[in-house]
């Protein structure tokens, strides 16, 4: 199983560069340096991170999704294994920080087209290390966290 690779240590170094991340955020709520932020590790064992974009526009990217799609647009042949996810706001020190819904389902979206286009196997899952700054985690599988997703109809079955 590929994430057998998922070891603490490639945890820690994951989480460590998604707190690394945290110094690209833009926020206008919070402090310089403050926010989310995420690094993706792929099946080659190649690393892409980011930190969130909080416009006064109302638009905003989740640190996550705006890795996933970095990572996408590097190699969109090299899936995702896993992604690390850390806060680097002090109010959050305490916490896990755990990707919202929203992002949930773009990674769902994501395997859902890897798989589609023959690229992983139909129990191809992603783990998921919600870390704090001190670097401890919990780790889950994606369909753990998103249990009931949409799907479309047409799988490519
Ligand atoms: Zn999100």
């Amino acid at each position: 199983m590929l994430q057998d690779v998922l070891d603490p240590e490639k945890c820690r170094g994951l989480l460590k560069e998604a707190l690394q991340a945290t110094r690209n955020c833009e926020d206008l709520y919070l402090q310089k340096g403050q926010g989310t932020g995420a690094a993706v590790l792929t099946r080659s064992g190649k690393i892409y991170r980011a930190g969130h974009k909080s416009r006064a526009s109302g638009n905003k990217t989740h640190a996550e999704v705006l890795a996933l799609n970095i990572s996408i647009e590097a190699d969109n042949k090299d899936p995702i294994i896993a992604l690390a996810l850390i806060s680097s706001n002090p109010k959050a020190k305490d916490m896990h920080w755990y990707p919202c819904g929203h992002c949930r389902q773009e990674f769902i979206d994501h395997l859902l087209y890897l798989r589609k286009n023959g690229l992983v196997d139909s129990d191809y899952d992603i783990t998921i290390i919600c870390g704090r700054p001190d670097l401890t985690y919990k780790t889950h599988s994606l369909k753990e966290l998103l249990p009931y997703s949409w799907e479309p109809a047409d799988k490519g079955d």
